[in-house]
């Protein structure tokens, strides 16, 4: 679907990473499922470079803020973002989607709270934590019996976009277990925070027994996704259990 929106600024939400939002005429987009992204346009932008005037953006809100759709993206001086950070809001942006299949599979009613045994087991890298706000906004209340890992990977502390929110959700949902690695530490680390090169053992022993039955989404810059993949096969994870998120256009 192509249609018209609204261009809001929210803020920053981690060094040079933006949260904006795009407001969809009311009624038009009546859903999308967690994981999903967008391409948006500018219309008529002031600054305009040979990589063009639109993006893939992974939907960081959940369904019920329709029709606003929130995104997050680091900030890196190209013109497409440049706009972003300049534009007046209230900017007109064209919104193409949602698409994609980088989805929690249906959690049928019956084992919501019961018999759904596999551990959800997220990795980021970067900002590759954009769907995985939104999966977890809409999954964790409704699906207490269901374990959910998420482990992010940072340059430094500062580069992890909403990580006082997931410490937050991970003190209010118990099914929840939030890992914090850095590859570098500018000040010092807060209990939880660790300086550290994330493999897929650290996993394994983080979640236990259960992380052989769990399965493992992949989203941040290509490179990243795909070796974390080839280690995680390379550790006896199935390709089948291994869905990923490649954000072209990041190296
Ligand atoms: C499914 C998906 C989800 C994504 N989600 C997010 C997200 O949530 N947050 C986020 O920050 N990023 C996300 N990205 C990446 C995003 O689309 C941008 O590619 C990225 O932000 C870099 O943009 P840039 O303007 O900083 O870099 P730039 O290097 O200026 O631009 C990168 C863009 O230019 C295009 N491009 C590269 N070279 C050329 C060329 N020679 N001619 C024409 N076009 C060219 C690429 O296709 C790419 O889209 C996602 C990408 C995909 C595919």
């Amino acid at each position: 679907m192509e249609t018209g929106g609204i261009f809001h600024r929210v803020g920053y939400v981690a060094r040079k990473t933006l949260m904006f939002q795009v407001e969809l005429p009311s009624g038009v987009l009546g859903t999308f499922t967690p994981g999903q992204y967008a391409y948006l346009e500018w219309k008529d932008p002031p600054l305009t470079d040979v990589k063009g005037n639109g993006r893939n953006f992974s939907i960081v809100s959940p369904p019920r803020e329709l029709p606003l759709l929130s995104f997050a993206t680091r900030l890196t001086g190209s013109a497409f973002k440049k706009c972003l950070e300049e534009i007046p809001d209230g900017a007109p942006i064209l919104f193409s989607g949602p698409m994609g299949e980088f989805c929690l599979p249906e959690f049928p009613a019956t084992t919501r709270q019961l018999s759904w045994r596999k551990p959800i087991v997220f990795v980021a890298g970067g900002i590759g934590i954009t769907p995985f706000r939104s999966m977890l906004l809409e999954a964790l209340p409704q699906n207490e019996a269901i374990s959910f890992f998420l482990f992010t990977t940072n340059h430094d502390l500062e580069d992890s976009a909403f990580r006082n929110e997931f410490e937050e959700l991970s003190r209010t949902h118990k099914n929840f277990f939030f890992d914090q690695l850095v590859s570098q530490a500018s000040t010092l680390l807060p209990r939880g925070v660790e300086v550290g090169h994330l493999t897929p053992s650290r996993l394994f022993e983080t979640i236990g027994e259960k992380a052989k039955d769990g399965l493992f989404y992949i989203a941040g810059p290509p490179s990243m996704v795909s070796s974390f993949k080839t280690a995680l096969m390379s550790a006896g994870v199935l390709e089948e259990r291994i869905k990923t998120d490649p954000f072209l256009g990041y190296f």
